[in-house]
């Protein structure tokens, strides 16, 4: 077993046990990336003086005889959306090449405060626009399982990191699909976190309402931990709630285990289908009561989502033009050639894109038909998810209707590339917590489980996964 193996509890036994220390932990992990990120290309940057300054500080504390939060000297990699103070934070777009944070996130302060080691910030599609991570403006990150993949995205960077041993967990943030996508192509834990949970103050905006931060890893039990970590109210962030993870007790009453008819539809890969269906029997075995149910607006979903979605973010990208942020020309004629400038040279093809259908569905001559209805498809999908969780208590499905595909294969067609998300989306839309847990393989590539919980229940998840867990 190499170092990079071990989960958080073992780091931080061996770490009180002074088997070895922080620094030489951390290093290791440095070894490790510098030998396997050619290949992979997980991250945009390195933050190796800010990790061996905060792996000095957890090995001081541990000669001191200092107790030690569980997270104290496991190396972790970061989401380049997600600020940490002075370090470049580029949300992989020419925009931001060159914007260095002035102040950490909440998440990064917690992190920071139980002395998490940050390694460096990973790679994902510029401004998290994607499932493939082929829309970021400097690499595209490959699957780890096999090169020629992708590694799924927008979080691909983290995802690949966590499958390759770059790091021990990462942080990713799921709009639709972006934590719960390259986790299943990757073949590692990744948990979408209910909306409200976890601190969106930092994050570089992709859609304010859908938008959440969430864990990646190798194991139900360091996805807990990291959740606990960074969850709960934030001052900094009003949709933020008070929120205390406890773990789930089971009582003498199984839980029941909703399968959507319509994620089972066609379209899927027959190898994908097989892999999950059989989890799910594994999960029968056990006791736990299987149910078919129906969400009757799932088929909305992806086109309610790309519709809000493109709004939200053709607002929030609105802020870069190059005054106040971004990439900013010189010697243009007039301000509006300035601002033109800044703007078809800093954002790429997807994110123009993104900008103008959502300006076009914000606008006051198709607001109505698009934004507004898609308003009312979103609390639609919420009423299914609502009427599904007074019959059962969790709902399984796959993550993405296919495994990792060819890196190429898709990114001239952007609508095929949205249909990945057909099973994700909904999840966001309605606001829920939902895990992509690897449960197979089809041709060498990993495929994911995703466990669905109403509201504020990341703890079913949790505890059901930890059975699954042991049982593929
Ligand atoms: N694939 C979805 C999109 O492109 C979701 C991405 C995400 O979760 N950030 O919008």
């Amino acid at each position: 077993m190499e170092l990079q193996d071990f989960t958080i509890k073992q780091i931080n036994k061996c770490l009180k046990e002074k088997k070895f220390s922080a620094k030489e932990l951390a290093n290791a992990y440095f070894d490790k990336i510098k030998n396997t990120d050619k290949d992979i290309d997980a991250y945009l940057n390195l933050t190796q003086d800010l990790a061996l300054s905060q792996a000095e500080a957890v090995d001081q504390k541990i000669s001191n005889g200092e107790e030690i939060p569980t997270l104290a000297g496991v190396p972790c990699s970061i989401k380049d959306n997600i600020l940490v103070k002075d370090e470049k934070c580029s949300a992989a777009s020419k925009m931001l090449e060159n914007y260095i944070a002035s102040y950490d996130s909440s998440v990064i302060k917690k992190l920071k405060e139980q002395g998490a080691i940050i390694l460096g910030k990973t790679n994902l599609d510029e401004f998290a626009f994607g499932s493939s991570c082929e829309n970021s403006a400097f690499k595209v990150t490959k699957n780890p399982h096999d090169l020629t993949c992708v590694a799924g995205g927008s979080s691909g960077g983290s995802a690949a990191a966590v499958a390759s041993n770059q790091c021990c967990f990462a942080l990713g943030t799921d709009t639709g699909c972006s934590v719960r996508t390259p986790a299943s192509f990757c073949g590692v834990l990744g948990l979408k976190t209910t909306y409200g949970s976890v601190s969106r103050s930092g994050v570089i905006a992709s859609a304010s309402s859908l938008d959440q931060v969430g864990p990646l890893a190798k194991s139900v039990e360091d996805i807990e931990i990291i959740f606990n970590a960074i969850s709960g109210k934030d001052i900094l962030d009003a949709t933020s709630v008070e929120y205390k993870y406890e773990k789930f007790i089971e009582n003498n009453k199984p839980l029941t285990i909703g399968i959507p008819k319509e994620f089972f539809a066609e379209g899927i890969n027959k190898d994908v289908e097989k892999i999950v269906k059989e989890a799910i029997f594994k999960i029968e075995d056990q006791g736990f009561k299987i149910q078919e149910i129906s969400l009757p607006s799932s088929k909305y979903a992806l086109a309610c989502y790309y519709i809000i979605q493109t709004s939200e973010a053709s607002s929030n990208l609105a802020r870069f033009d190059g005054i106040r942020y971004g990439l900013s020309k010189q010697n243009e004629n007039d301000l509006l050639d300035f601002y033109l400038s800044n703007r078809a040279g800093g954002f790429g093809a997807e994110s123009k894109r993104r900008i103008m259908l959502g300006t076009y569905s914000l606008s006051s001559g198709y607001y109505d038909a698009y934004y507004k209805k898609a308003q009312e498809i979103r609390q639609l999908v919420k009423q299914d998810f609502k009427k599904a969780f007074e019959k059962v208590d969790l709902i399984m499905s796959p993550v993405v209707p296919f495994p990792a595909f060819k890196i190429g294969s898709k990114v001239n067609d952007p609508l095929s590339m949205y249909l990945a998300d057909i099973y994700t989306v909904p999840v966001n839309l309605a606001g829920l917590p939902a895990l992509s847990l690897p449960v197979g393989k089809t041709n060498g590539l990993p495929v994911g489980l995703q466990i669905i919980a109403n509201h504020f229940e990341e703890n079913k998840i949790l505890s059901i996964a930890s059975i699954i867990e042991k049982l593929v």
